[in-house]
């Protein structure tokens, strides 16, 4: 089965995502729990979430984004200590919203060094991570703007390694981010995946944020573009999405599109893997 949506915004509630990704041809979605800048999260309704949750039923794991403000290691303890509110707190709803991915940025280490950053993060997700829960949470490889942490793929490894329950963490691999970061995906991605598969393990790689990328490899610049308007090409993204090594997993397009130009891109990718 293909799993195929895009970013959708929770500004007019639960219900109203999901029954836009149906309108849109999407069968699973991404949206911010919280304000991306922060802030807090809209509590939902029982009744709300019932309805959204039936809603979803069919659809692939949702890949529900935590906030970028959320910085698990930061130099700053009270920065870090919010972070950790705001991971709590959003794990706290995603039990209501059951069996879903939580993806978020790892954080920027501000000059303290990779080591120390890995060391903050894996610390905050061994003191919330549950075995229990039924939310996988996922971190995403990075574009490498500034100090953030997992720019590389030995970065999350660092991170994972030193994490207790291991089958609660995973990776979301972001094609903007890793492009940008330098990885070859455009004419080498068997060679990427086999490095992260040596590095994290494939089994690992649970979702994809399938975005072209307006500047070029290793630029570090972090600038989505929409699908063949970039520099890593039509053609390239459609051999990310039919690889074998990626088959079944959601596919999230995080490009600049309004929920017209999505509908269009989702049918594309949907398109290319009808032919795989
Ligand atoms: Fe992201
Ligand atoms: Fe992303
Ligand atoms: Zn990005």
């Amino acid at each position: 089965m293909e799993y195929v949506g895009c970013h959708l915004s929770i500004s007019d509630g639960y219900v109203s995502m999901a029954e836009t990704a149906e309108r849109i041809g999407a069968n699973t979605f991404a949206f911010f729990i919280r304000n991306p800048r922060g802030g807090n999260s809209r509590k939902p309704s029982q009744e709300e979430i019932a309805e959204f949750n039936h809603a979803t039923e069919k659809f692939a794991p949702l890949v529900v984004h935590g906030a970028y403000t959320m910085n698990l290691c930061s130099d700053k303890e009270d920065v870090r200590n919010k972070a950790v509110g705001m991971l709590k707190d959003d794990l706290e709803l995603m039990e209501q919203i059951p069996g879903n991915y939580y993806n978020f940025h790892p954080g920027s280490h501000l000059f303290q060094g990779i080591q120390a950053g890995t060391c903050f993060i894996a610390e905050a997700l061994n003191g919330i991570l549950d075995a229990g829960q039924s939310t996988v949470v996922l971190l995403e490889t990075m574009a490498g703007k500034g100090s953030e942490i997992g720019q590389n793929f030995q970065e999350l490894a660092a991170v994972l390694d030193k994490i207790r329950c291991k089958e609660k963490a995973g990776v979301c691999f972001d094609t903007c981010h890793v492009w940008d970061a330098g990885y070859d995906i455009r004419d080498n991605l068997d060679s990427v995946l086999d490095v992260f598969d040596h590095a994290i393990g494939i089994d690992k790689l649970k979702a994809v944020h399938i975005n072209d990328s307006l500047y070029g490899r290793g630029s570090r610049k972090d600038r989505h573009a929409k699908l063949g308007k970039g520099t890593i090409g039509l053609e390239a993204l459609e051999r990310i999405v039919k690889h074998p090594a990626l088959a079944g997993k959601p596919f999230i397009l995080e490009t600049p599109c309004n929920l017209t130009e999505y509908q269009q891109e989702i049918a594309l990718v949907n398109n290319w893997l009808g032919e795989a």
